[in-house]
């Protein structure tokens, strides 16, 4: 199907859906364009979280009671659809409490496979001093820091892919970096400052024909387009529920059969075992041999709320609506004196975010006058430094859409970053 023959999205009508969009901020209407930092939720998902906690709030996978039992069908079919919602199966989906913490899980399970634990299977995933781990220099500092600190523990290098100046990614030095001795390449696969969609078939290919491990940070593609993981053919990717229109403190860690069974644990506790004794335990399979403790289980429940929404919606008209959005605002942004875009690649493909500076005015100070008209944008570094370091900044404006952005809602965008400079001089 051609994108044009993709049923449109009504952005005007599924503001409805979203009951914070109901409300004015200072007497404006309020326009929200933060949700590359957290999304908002449809009711259905509100409702899901507060219909499992006064229905059916129970201890999952024990008790012999009868709550219990439909608790634990619930958490698992929430596993059933969010995993399918990435074209995977339950037993390849790990719950965590986020895409942070999905990715210092694999950090940490590594380290531990390198300090000799969860042998023989684990070996594979050992590291040597002198053993490399490649990322790219637009990483989240999610998908960055645990790796700086495995490097640390290990005696591995890390490296950088660079990025050129359009914001893409330099994949002549990508092949270049990644060889004999990559362990691990760990990419995101759309940067939450360029909202450019990364080729991440590519360097799945330049990992593999190196035997190296992939890791995908996910956190801004699975909310924004479809996204089939096995077909992707990364190792593990990680991603965050309120991302993606489902509640805080809820997360996955998507994995092959093969590698999250050779994956040494990284929590242990209660839920992951099958025998325990004073001296040793065995612990259960995976997905639960990484799942210690007690999980977030309504929060999945209503994560699952989501992935329903979305799907109903259909991500490739999702993918479809937020493109056209974001070129809306990319093209608005591009006109008006004094702004400069952060990879600002022709033809890229994109995801409805733009990060921008304006000459001589802090970025604060243009979240400030945006709020001021009702418009929510993020200001600061965004959990990408590196990045900024890189453009010669420390500090944007990022504007991200979703599902309800409309043209107004851009126009609002733009008419307000014209007033900018003439307001602060
Ligand atoms: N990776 C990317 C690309 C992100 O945008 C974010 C959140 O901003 C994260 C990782 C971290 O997600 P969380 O804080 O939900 O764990």
């Amino acid at each position: 199907m051609s994108t044009t023959d993709l049923p449109r999205l009504d952005a005007a009508a599924l503001r409805a859906d979203f009951p914070i969009l109901d409300q004015s901020i200072g007497g404006e209407r309020l326009v929200y364009l933060d949700s590359a930092a957290t999304s908002q939720k449809p009711r259905e998902v509100v409702d899901a979280e507060v219909a499992f906690l006064t229905r059916a709030n129970s201890a999952v996978h024990r008790g012999a009671h009868t709550l219990a039992a439909e608790a634990t069908e619930l958490f698992e079919d929430a596993r059933t659809a969010v995993a399918g919602f990435v074209g995977a199966e339950p037993e390849n989906l790990v719950w965590t409490s986020g895409a942070t913490m999905s990715l210092n899980l694999v950090a940490y399970a590594i380290g531990n496979a390198t300090a000799g634990r969860g042998a023989p299977a684990s070996a594979r995933f050992a590291l040597e001093p002198g053993d490399e781990i490649v990322v790219t220099e637009i990483e989240h500092h999610a998908n960055l820091i645990p790796w700086q600190e495995l490097a640390a523990r290990t005696g591995a290098v890390l490296r950088h892919i660079p990025v050129h100046d359009d914001g893409t990614l330099d994949m002549d030095a990508a092949a270049a970096l990644i060889g004999e001795r990559t362990r691990i390449v760990a990419v995101t696969h759309v940067s939450n400052v360029l909202g450019i969609v990364n080729p991440v078939a590519d360097l799945v290919a330049l990992a593999r024909a190196v035997g190296a491990l992939t890791v995908l940070d996910a956190c801004q593609s699975a909310p924004h387009l479809p996204l089939d993981l096995p077909a992707l053919g990364v190792d593990l990717a990680a991603f965050s529920g309120h991302k993606m229109m489902g509640p805080y403190g809820v997360g996955a860690l998507y994995g092959r059969t093969n590698v999250l069974d050779a994956l040494p644990a990284f929590l242990t506790g209660g839920s992951m075992v099958t025998t325990v004794t004073l001296d040793e335990s065995e612990f259960l399979p995976a997905p639960q041999k990484f799942e210690a403790g007690t999980q977030p289980v309504s929060q999945a429940v209503a994560l699952a709320a989501a992935a329903r929404y979305l799907d109903r919606l259909g991500m490739a008209a999702v993918h479809a609506h937020e493109r056209e959005i974001g070129r809306r605002m990319m093209s608005g942004l591009r006109g008006i004196p004094g702004v400069r875009l952060l990879g600002d690649a022709d033809g890229a493909e994109r995801i409805g975010v733009a990060s921008f500076e304006v000459e001589g005015v802090h970025a604060h100070d243009v979240g400030q006058f945006l709020d001021a008209r009702g418009i929510a944008v993020r200001v600061g570094h965004h959990c990408a430094k590196p990045l900024h370091a890189r453009f010669g900044l420390t500090a944007s404006v990022r504007a991200s859409a979703s599902v309800f952005t409309t043209e107004d809602d851009i126009d609002a965008l733009i008419d307000g970053v014209s007033a900018v400079r003439a307001y602060f001089g």
